[in-house]
């Protein structure tokens, strides 16, 4: 990826100039960062709101395959996927650190594609990046991402909220990643055996962003608060619908009830799932990374959700007693299992 480019050693330039040069790309825009890089800890004011902090850890080769998976879009995701928890309870995110373990195989350009992308997904997202740490690392890129970012107490969603009576909603589409990384796996695998073949992406790019490219559903949390329903419980689909909803169900003591064919895939997911002989319903199930925002509301908010077709209703809560149930297309009735089930047709 960096081949034709001049390269610059981190050694050359030393953990210190190294976050100096991070810190030149950097600038504060929210109000509630009262200081950013630069001194042993970053100030943060959130007034009377509660304060929402998340973190997840990336490993190279374990989380992650710089093979195919470009710096910039790896920065960017990063970045997303950890907003992404902070959305998932019904809050702003408005902060970021962003921390690295590089080994010496990373130089100067590939630590500025990988700020690029993070900074991107900062400046889309309206967050600042505020800090982080710097180390090397014996093997590998170690990336860690924490968000910061607050709400109003009567405003969280935990996952523990839902009621038995509520609708089951869900944001945008799923499947799509999962899917995605199928085919770009499988081009991988093509490019690997004959390194003069190009990857075959063409008409797949919905997917390809999904897998690449998520959007968190900041976007979600606006519109609920727009439109006054405050959801009882939410999560994001990090690991698939089926895991989630599970997670939602055991943390409120409730059951559920899921429709197949109210659960929404997108076109090009469906076909291309197809192709790869997976059935488009368990790739949204079990396929995961798609970071959708997955929510319960109660009934009487039904008529403000109805008409937002980015949001589908997919099903309800349940007393505990009756379990995790899927009612497929034709009407078969299915427990719902975090992973491993499939071809239930
Ligand atoms: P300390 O030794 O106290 O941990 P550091 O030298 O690691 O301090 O960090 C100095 C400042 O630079 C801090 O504000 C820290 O948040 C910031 N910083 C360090 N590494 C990064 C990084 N990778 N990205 C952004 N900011 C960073
Ligand atoms: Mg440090």
């Amino acid at each position: 990826m960096l081949e034709n480019k001049e390269k610059t050693t981190i050694a050359q330039l030393g953990e210190f100039g190294l976050i100096d040069h991070i810190s030149k790309a950097v600038t504060l825009t929210q109000k509630t960062s009262v200081k950013g890089i630069g001194d042993d800890a970053a100030v943060l004011d959130f007034s009377a709101k509660q304060t929402l902090v998340s973190t997840d850890l990336l490993l190279e080769g374990v989380h992650f395959d710089l093979r195919y998976v470009p710096l910039k879009h790896l920065g960017y995701k990063a970045v997303q996927v950890n907003l992404s928890d902070i959305y998932a309870m019904n809050g702003l995110a408005s902060q970021v650190t962003f921390s690295l373990g590089l080994s010496s195989k990373f130089p100067l350009e590939a630590v500025e594609e990988l700020y690029e992308g993070a900074l991107l997904a900062c400046k889309n997202f309206g967050v600042d990046l505020v800090g982080g740490d710097t180390s090397a690392s014996a093997q590998g890129l170690v990336i860690s991402v924490t968000s910061l970012g607050y709400a109003d107490a009567d405003k969280i969603a935990y996952r523990s909220g839902a009621l038995e009576g509520d609708l089951i909603c869900i944001s945008g589409d799923l499947g799509g990643a999962y899917v995605g990384l199928q085919l770009l796996e499988r081009e991988k695998k093509i490019f690997l055996e004959n390194p003069n073949i190009q990857p075959d992406l063409e008409g797949k790019d919905y997917i390809v962003e999904r897998q690449l490219k998520p959007e968190a559903r900041k976007d979600i949390v606006e519109l609920l608060a727009s439109i006054e329903v405050k959801p009882n419980a939410m999560i994001d689909v990090s690991d698939g619908l089926a895991s989630e909803i599970l997670h939602i169900c055991r943390a409120s003591n409730c059951g559920c009830k899921l429709y197949e064919e109210k659960i929404p895939i997108d076109p090009m997911t469906y076909e291309t799932a197809r192709e790869f002989g997976l059935d488009p319903t368990v790739c949204a199930l079990n396929g995961g990374e798609d970071y959708e925002l997955l929510f319960t509301v109660k009934q009487a908010d039904y008529d403000r959700i109805k008409s937002h077709a980015d949001i589908s209703i997919i099903g309800h809560i349940t007393e505990v007693a009756a379990g995790c149930e899927l009612i497929t297309k034709s009407g078969k009735v299915h427990a719902i299992k975090a992973q491993g089930w499939n071809a239930f047709h």
